[in-house]
């Protein structure tokens, strides 16, 4: 991993103001995430978080869920998930999106953007591993920092809370 500085820098923090944008569009009660995928400076995809169909529900699923629950216990596709979906059905064998970089921001209540915590969701770390994402790009408190996708899916299996 790598925290970037200057000119990258810049440019890395337009794309996370891109991802908050997109981040708003999310009907998830519970929090709201925004991920674009970048290649070359052009964006091939983009999502938010929210429940299959991009349904509004009542009530988050997550609170009726059993102890013990053994699947993802977030009611959302994420919008990681979404922003990989959305770049193969722009183009299905995915070729644009080999050497990409993803971003990833989540939204407090008040809209503002959050800093992540370190790296833990092994389905979309998976995901964009298997696509051939090359970067994964994060939040911190010390700055934007920048994960190579199998670091990334590395240090998510490796989470402990
Ligand atoms: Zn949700
Ligand atoms: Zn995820």
């Amino acid at each position: 991993m790598k925290y970037l500085s200057g000119k990258e820098k810049e440019e890395a923090k337009n794309f996370m103001d891109l991802a908050a944008i997109v981040a708003n569009g999310s009907s998830c009660l519970r929090t709201k995430c925004g991920s674009v995928i970048v290649k070359d400076i052009e964006v091939i995809g983009y999502g938010f978080n929210s429940p299959p169909g991009n349904k509004r529900l009542e009530k988050c699923l997550k609170d009726d869920l059993p102890d013990g629950f053994k699947s993802d216990k977030t009611c959302c596709i994420h919008a990681e998930e979404r922003a990989i979906m959305l770049a193969l059905r722009k183009d299905p064998q995915g070729i644009t999106l080999l050497g990409s970089r993803l971003y990833f921001i989540r939204l407090d209540e008040k809209g503002e953007k959050t800093f992540a915590g370190k790296p833990y969701c092994t389905i979309c770390s998976k995901m964009a591993l298997d696509v051939g994402i090359s970067e994964f790009t994060l939040w911190h408190e010390e700055g934007i920092c920048v994960y190579g996708t199998e670091e990334y899916n590395q240090l998510s299996f490796g989470y402990k809370r």
